[in-house]
């Protein structure tokens, strides 16, 4: 059954009510927008992604007026970030950069939940159980709507002159747009992840070891999310040896990382993520746009997703206002690009300690460049060299 209901008119579609969904809608609607956002998941549910933050991330969320909302939920701050090549330690303790002396990993429960529940007080609708299927587009094919099916099951038209796509990195919008893939990265990791009780909250702890990678987050509740990072042909081995451990996995591959474990109780299951090499799409065309992993996905190995879909979801939202969508692509591309390449050698797993750390020290210069622009301080675009 089929329902068009012509009052549904809207001034932007946003599909998608994660973290770069409802801050692309929070922000319209703070802005006098009429926004609808559709998601086929329920309010604060969980997703497959661990949650570091980074310094722009955390900016961003104060700058909203939503940090104090995730301190608030006890999110523990992180004060130092300690990198780990094979059990050397180099440990570097946070100071206050464009305001923000810690960073934070909130659930993906909380900060989604916050960011849409911003978006819902700033105006926009939120309709979740409800599904994107396709574009309503007009006799030339321009998008001028979505097509959604609500809970009952019933395909609902609406309308407005652009949809943004926040659906994640197997977009049906980008699908539906036939957005071209642009630029696709060599590498990818598998990624086990849990929550363990009874760490200690030493801040971010990113291992590195040959061949693999792993990492201690702290955050709500007391826990703290663990992972180990594989090239995926490791992680398909070791899932025909059983079940999947990550005590075990971990004292296998990175050693230091299960010294950090000692008499840690896990809790819930593991999660695996079984690896999806980087992406840039097409992300804007007539009558949609893409945002969040929709349009640009990293190797989570580098922790950026939401850090970068809270500030595209800034940008987009900035060039709908002043209608100049299609430029906006450029401009998320030029700020991501080398982030994106250094990422992709990193998730290759296959340096030396030494040559895995002078990566880092390339993407500390190009995260700190972003952090800049996205604080306002500097306008230069983020140079890894
Ligand atoms: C294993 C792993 C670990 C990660 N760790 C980190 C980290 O530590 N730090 C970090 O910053 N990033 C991390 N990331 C990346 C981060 O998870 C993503 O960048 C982020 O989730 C992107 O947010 P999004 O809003 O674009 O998309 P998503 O979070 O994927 O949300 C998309 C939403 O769209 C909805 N949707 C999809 N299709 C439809 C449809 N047809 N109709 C309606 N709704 C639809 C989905 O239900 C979902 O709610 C990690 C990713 C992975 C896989």
């Amino acid at each position: 059954m089929i329902r068009n209901i012509r009052d549904n008119s809207y001034d932007v579609i946003v599909v998608g009510a994660r973290c770069a969904g409802a801050s692309t809608a929070m922000l319209l609607a703070r802005r006098g927008a009429r926004v609808v956002v559709v998601d086929h998941d329920q309010p604060g549910t969980d997703t497959m992604s661990t949650h570091a933050l980074m310094r722009a991330g955390v900016f961003q969320l104060r700058k909203w007026g939503l940090l104090h909302a995730i301190i608030g939920a006890g999110t523990p701050a992180v004060r130092r970030t300690s990198f780990i090549y094979d059990g050397e330690v180099l440990d570097i303790d946070l100071k206050d950069e464009d305001g923000i002396a810690s960073l934070y990993a909130p659930r993906r429960t909380l900060l989604d939940a916050t960011l849409a529940n911003a978006a819902a007080v700033a105006g926009a609708e939120l309709r979740y159980g409800t599904g994107f299927v396709g574009f309503v587009t007009d006799d030339l094919g321009r998008a001028i709507g979505a097509k959604v099916q609500t809970p009952a099951g019933v395909i609902e038209e609406l309308h407005a002159p652009i949809v943004i796509g926040a659906d994640g990195r197997r977009s049906t919008v980008a699908r539906a747009a036939g957005a071209r893939v642009m630029r696709t990265a060599q590498n990818t990791i598998s990624c086990l992840y849990q929550y363990v009780r009874g760490l200690p909250n030493r801040g971010y702890r990113w291992h590195f070891a040959p061949g693999a990678a792993g990492g201690v987050i702290p955050t709500n509740e007391g826990l703290s999310c663990v992972f180990v990072g594989l090239p995926p042909e490791a992680q398909a081995e070791l899932r025909k040896a059983g079940p999947l451990n990550l005590q075990q996995i971990a004292s296998r591959f990175v050693p230091a990382l299960a010294d950090d474990l000692a008499g840690v109780q896990p809790t819930g299951v593991p999660v695996l993520f079984s690896g999806l090499p980087g992406f840039f799409r097409q992300s804007a065309g007539p009558g949609w746009a893409l945002v969040g992993d929709a349009g640009y996905f990293r190797d989570p190995i580098s922790a950026h997703g939401i850090t970068d879909a809270l500030r595209d979801a800034e940008i987009l939202a900035d060039a709908v206002i002043a209608g100049t969508v299609a430029d906006y692509p450029a401009l998320r591309d030029s700020l991501s690009s080398d982030f994106f390449a250094l990422t992709d050698r990193l998730a290759g797993l296959d340096g030396t300690m030494g040559e895995v750390q002078n990566i880092h020290r390339a993407l500390n210069r190009t995260m700190k460049a972003n952090q800049r622009w996205v604080a306002g301080s500097s306008r230069d675009l983020p140079k890894a060299a």
